[in-house]
């Protein structure tokens, strides 16, 4: 890549402290931070936390995250699971996936990357909050809170700080849609196959899901996104009862929907602050899931502040996945219970092979042969359309 933002004065008065300052250091952050610095930005990320590895959480990540993360993920990968089972009011589909899913540990995926990250020249100041971004004559400015209170410039700013993101709403963005999922970590028992990963449709309790992913051959996360974080932890302890389940640890926080229409990227004179990850509300809302979409969306961000391309023309890719899912999800937020089970019986031998054979991060090529696999996909969404109940 060649870098456009060599114009940065190199020295004198003008020259800020760093090219770009990374506000988050979680996935979505340090990938970009690493591509930063391969290019040889002068790079700082701030994270409020003061380690990489806590709090944990247990993530379930198609095998496209070696390709997006591009290093060796593989000591953060904890389980795979190579079966999916579907569960709808009384009716199962099993998928067997070609490429096992991965089951990943944050923390250690974050200290892989933190790795990379440093290896690639870019300084990392752990235990600081952002709490103020400004935008002066000579690029921006953030404020750090860490003991006492600190000013850093910067010419370009990444937000990769959340869905809360401090970044977001200094530049004035509205808040984000967000949900809550919550999960618990379960004892399996003896009887369930640590091969599978189950999820199950139950329309009266969420338009989302429940889930159960295997982390070991003996213990998993049983887990659910609702609707509003005021029952969510309620829903989930009613499902663990039901099912046999008791709950060791939990593990949950508000996750963005997608909002195709929220801006996430500013410009000030020569200064330019671009949202990623959740932050940017990166998330497949079908699955609710934004480690894979955040560190691709991520790279595309570095990508345009090294190149200097339109953010929107480095994000197309993932757009496309992302709007997908939109449309999904804006199907299935009108689905009542039986279209959920009219879904999973609709699933004929063609739709199994293109789930088993295809990559769910990379399906938006697929959109048209899922469809044709089974004509009968457009009916199920016409009568969601017509008796829907959103
Ligand atoms: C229980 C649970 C299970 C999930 N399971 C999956 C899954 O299976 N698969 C999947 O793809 N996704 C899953 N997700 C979603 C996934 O966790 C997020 O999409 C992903 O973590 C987003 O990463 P990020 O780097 O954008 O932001 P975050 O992980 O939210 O990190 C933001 C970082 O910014 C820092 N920060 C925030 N504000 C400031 C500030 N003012 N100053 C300095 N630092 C700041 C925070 O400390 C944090 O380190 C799950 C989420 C939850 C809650």
């Amino acid at each position: 890549m060649k870098s456009h933002l060599q114009t940065i004065p190199r020295k004198g008065v003008d020259r800020p402290d760093y090219d770009v300052i990374v506000v988050g250091a979680s996935c979505a952050g340090l990938a970009a931070a690493r591509t930063l610095g391969d290019q040889g930005l002068r790079t700082l990320v701030l994270d409020s936390r003061h380690d990489f590895g806590t709090p944990e959480r247990t993530w379930i990540v198609t095998p496209k995250l070696s390709e997006v993360a591009n290093c060796d993920i593989e000591p953060s990968v904890i389980h795979r699971t190579g079966v999916m089972e579907l569960l709808a009011n009384g009716t199962s589909r099993r998928v067997e996936l070609a490429q096992p899913d991965l089951v990943v540990e944050r923390g250690a995926l974050r200290k892989i990357l933190a790795r990379e990250v440093e290896s690639a020249g870019v300084e990392v100041r752990l235990g600081g909050r952002v709490q103020e971004v400004a935008v002066g004559s000579r690029g921006l400015a953030v404020r750090v809170r860490n003991g006492a209170s600190a000013r850093i410039t910067t010419r370009h700013l990444l937000g990769a700080d959340g869905s809360r993101s401090v970044v977001a709403e200094a530049m004035g963005a509205t808040p984000q849609r967000t949900v809550p999922i919550v999960q618990a970590r379960v004892e399996l028992g003896d009887r369930y196959d640590p091969d599978v990963t189950r999820v199950w449709f139950d329309r009266a309790r969420t338009r989302f899901f429940f889930w159960l992913i295997p982390e070991s051959p003996t213990t998993g996360v049983v887990g659910l996104i609702a609707e509003k974080p005021s029952n969510a932890r309620q829903l989930l302890e009613d499902f663990l009862e039901e099912h046999g389940y008791r709950a060791d640890e939990y593990q949950g926080a508000m996750i963005p929907l997608h909002q195709p229409r929220r801006p996430i990227e500013w410009r000030a004179r020569e200064s330019r602050v671009l949202l990623v990850g959740d932050a940017a509300a990166h998330v497949k809302v079908t699955t609710v899931g934004g480690v894979v979409s955040g560190i691709w969306g991520a790279q595309a961000a570095a990508r345009s502040l090294v190149v200097g391309n339109p953010y929107r023309r480095e994000l197309r890719a993932l757009h496309r996945e992302l709007y997908l899912h939109d449309l999904v999800r804006w199907f299935m937020d009108r689905f009542h219970g039986r279209h959920y089970d009219l879904l999973l019986r609709l699933l004929n031998r063609e739709l199994d092979l293109l789930l088993r054979t295809n990559n769910r991060d990379s399906m938006a090529s697929k959109a048209w042969s899922l469809a044709l696999a089974q004509p009968r996909l457009f009916l199920l969404g016409l009568d969601a359309f017509v008796r829907g109940t959103r």
